[in-house]
């Protein structure tokens, strides 16, 4: 398949090639439609194979960036939330999101430990559609209410397999438990032991399974 027979918005099509991206990698053409289609999607896939940029056009692709909520101002509200076990790969990862996202209007902030919580506060009152964090952060986050999970439609756990590893299960459970029931998960990992499973039983409907 290609990039078009997808049925990609126009304007991310349009930030797909500006990236410089022709047609689909391996891990594309097999979970890309049914994540648009709404499943939830086990993928075992190592780093290199694209899964980065998977996730940011599947994120991109399912936010609705015209949605914003009067309260009684007009505010964004963060509608994909992507947990990551380490600041490099959460803020590149928010990098490949703006630029394939670059005409859609896209707002995404990453949310790691290390960077000022006063900037993250700032970003994230200022509303976002996609937070990309390492849990830690995004748990914080979550307690102290600056981060909003009800319009949360989407988890994305990337490199589950290390997130775990990292000793960060207590986190994402307890970032799980804060989003709304009628949630889509992808999970990603290199590796399926059974802790990841577990994780799988827990959070996920009737998953799509793809070994890259
Ligand atoms: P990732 O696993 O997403 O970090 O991707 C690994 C490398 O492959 C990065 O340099 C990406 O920019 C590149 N890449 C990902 N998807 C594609 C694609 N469909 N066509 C060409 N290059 C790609």
């Amino acid at each position: 398949t290609t990039f078009d027979a997808m049925g990609i918005k126009d304007d991310l099509l349009r930030g797909i090639y500006q990236y410089g991206f022709e047609k689909p990698s391996a891990i594309q053409q097999r979970a890309v439609m049914p994540i648009i289609k709404g499943r939830d999607v086990i993928a075992q896939a190592q780093s290199g194979t694209g899964k980065t940029s998977m996730i940011a056009l599947t994120v991109c692709q399912m936010l609705d960036t015209s949605n914003r909520e009067y309260v009684p101002y007009f505010v964004v509200r963060v509608q994909a939330l992507i947990l990551s076990p380490t600041r490099e790969l959460a803020t590149q990862t928010e990098k490949v999101i703006l630029a394939i996202g670059d005409f859609i209007n896209i707002q995404a902030h990453a949310c790691v430990g290390g960077k000022s919580v006063g900037e993250d506060i700032r970003k994230l009152e200022n509303g976002v559609h996609v937070v990309s964090g390492t849990p830690g952060r995004v748990c914080d986050m979550i307690k102290r209410r600056t981060l909003r999970t009800r319009a949360i439609k989407m988890l994305v756990l990337d490199e589950s397999d290390e997130m775990l590893s990292r000793g960060f299960k207590d986190q994402i459970y307890d970032v799980y438990r804060y989003l709304p029931p009628d949630l889509q998960v992808v999970l990603i990992s290199a590796t399926l032991p059974h802790e990841i499973l577990e994780m799988t039983t827990k959070f996920m409907t009737d998953p799509v399974k793809i070994l890259v």
